[in-house]
């Protein structure tokens, strides 16, 4: 399937910009996306993903899946969080992350992402941290054109 990305990039100063960012992203989700966050401990991912579930309405409490794998956060979607940092072989997590792609009312982010690359036959949007100095990050978004309702702010 050919479909041609388009790529933004945008610089946030400070977290609270990166949260709003991705609340704006968040508010613009209708369910079923794919989200790859890729970047080193400290880019800001976890922060991209707090703002993303605002977007969604969740008031759950968002906090990094290291050790659990996966956290679940609820409002008008759910959205599946997860990391895949510890993770040693793709297993169990391929197949779950497939039967998740059928499922049209979640949205599913990922942090560490390497491990299912490749698996999932389907666009995702990627997000690549870079931090240039102290409280700035640059923030690279390659969004698939298929996802092109998620208009200017990607
Ligand atoms: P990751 O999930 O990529 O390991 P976190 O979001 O957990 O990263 O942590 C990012 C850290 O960097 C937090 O301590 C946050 O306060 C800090 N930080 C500083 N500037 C920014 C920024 N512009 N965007 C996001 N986080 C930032
Ligand atoms: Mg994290």
């Amino acid at each position: 399937m050919v479909d041609k990305t388009i790529v933004q990039t945008y610089t946030t100063q400070n977290p609270a910009e990166t949260e709003a960012l991705a609340s704006h992203i968040g508010l613009l989700l209708k369910g079923g996306e794919f989200i790859e966050l890729v970047g080193d401990v400290g880019a800001g991912k976890t922060t991209f993903v707090r703002g993303l579930a605002h977007g969604i309405g969740s008031k759950d409490r968002v906090s990094s899946p290291t050790y659990t794998t996966t956290n679940v956060y609820r409002g008008r979607l759910e959205m599946h969080h997860i990391d895949l940092y510890r993770l040693e072989e793709p297993g169990l997590m391929s197949h779950s992350l497939m039967e998740l792609a059928q499922d049209k009312s979640s949205v599913v982010v990922i942090e560490w992402p390497k491990l299912v690359e490749g698996i999932l036959q389907m666009p995702a949007i990627r997000v690549e941290f870079s931090s240039s100095k102290e409280e700035e990050r640059t923030l690279r978004i390659s969004t698939p054109r298929s996802y092109g309702y998620l208009g200017a702010k990607l």
